[in-house]
């Protein structure tokens, strides 16, 4: 592909999809949340209106030019640097890119909407759907996802439930768990009842590998991780930032794929090393340096953490990241 890509990133190695090509469709970061663990920074004000945030024209037109070129990928992930189900146009997007292209579409969404029949009828023409839960009662709700004051915890489970009963497609629901915020006896079983209630096909469970809103907040160990997941039930895996050491199961002509656009990503975050060599930056330097998207820049982070040849350190109440000495 030419040109700078505003609204597409990737195709990106993802856990859940494979290669997946993210298509930004909210800007930072109008979100009807602000999680406590959220890689995008905070939330100023949430939202819940509706609204055509960005245009479609502009996001087709930088897909049709991927897809003359040599694309590969096993999704199109529509996200955004926020709620994705809050642009108005959601639906119009999915049936537009049905028009061009025969590769399965994913929703990233925090279901925070779902209750509403406009946006289960969006995202119903997904192959997959994507929602969160990381509580099942309001108090751990209110300190975890810090929601807008309209949303609670049983309009999200509830728009969840119904948009199970009415699409026929696949829901793959994430539980992100905060150490001592929402991983007590009793908030866990919380979660699994109304996932009992959902019914989703999978279970995504996940904690804090990357950069945070809340630089306090710490990632669960592996044993830890595992222990919630028996206690979730057998549709639940655990699933973390994609690694050679942590992959999930792929032919060997996908291998290949995958290893290819790794040299890809080493080659950035070799780039990226070398900046933060000379001097820290915040996320917002990352994306200016390399030219690349937020969530882009957050895999890069993300690799050398996992690494640990880098770290993170607040200042005036912004996340800077530097070279480990
Ligand atoms: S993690 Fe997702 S849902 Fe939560 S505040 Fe960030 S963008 Fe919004």
């Amino acid at each position: 592909m030419t040109g700078k890509k505003n609204y597409l990133y990737g195709p990106v190695p993802s856990r859940r999809l494979g290669l997946s090509l993210g298509i930004d469709i909210v800007p930072l970061k109008v979100c009807t949340l602000d999680c406590v663990y959220c890689q995008l920074g905070k939330t100023a004000e949430t939202a819940v209106e509706r609204k055509e945030y960005v245009l479609i024209e502009p996001i087709m037109a930088e897909l049709k030019e991927a897809l003359a070129g040599e694309l590969k990928a096993d999704y199109i992930t529509i996200a955004g640097s926020g709620e994705p189900t809050l642009n108005s146009r959601l639906g119009e997007l999915i049936d537009n890119l049905r028009d061009v292209t025969n590769i399965p579409i994913a929703i990233l969404t925090n279901g925070t909407l779902l209750y509403r029949e406009d946006v289960r009828a969006d995202c119903a023409k997904a192959d997959v759907v994507m929602p969160s839960l990381d509580a099942g009662d309001e108090q751990t709700f209110q300190r975890i996802n810090r929601p807008h004051g309209i949303i609670s915890i049983e309009n999200l489970i509830s728009g969840l439930r119904t948009f199970r009963k009415e699409f026929t497609g696949q829901i793959w629901l994430e539980v992100f768990v905060v150490d001592g915020v929402n991983t007590g006896a009793e908030q866990i079983a919380g979660i699994k009842d109304a996932i009992e209630l959902i019914n989703p096909d999978k279970i995504h469970l996940n904690t804090a590998v990357r950069p945070t809103a809340d630089p306090n907040i710490v990632r669960l160990s592996a044993e830890k991780l595992h222990d919630i997941a028996s206690r979730l039930g057998p549709k639940c895996e655990v699933v973390s930032d994609f690694s050679p050491a942590n992959s999930c199961k792929l032919n060997e002509s996908k291998s290949k794929d995958i290893l290819g656009f790794y040299s890809a990503i080493n080659r950035k975050a070799e780039a990226l090393l070398s900046m933060l060599k000379r001097r820290p930056c915040s996320l917002n330097d990352i994306c200016a340096g390399l030219d690349v998207n937020r969530n882009e820049a957050t895999k890069y982070i993300s690799d050398l953490q996992n690494r640990g040849v880098i770290q993170s350190e607040l200042k005036d109440g912004i996340v800077f990241f530097k070279a480990s000495p």
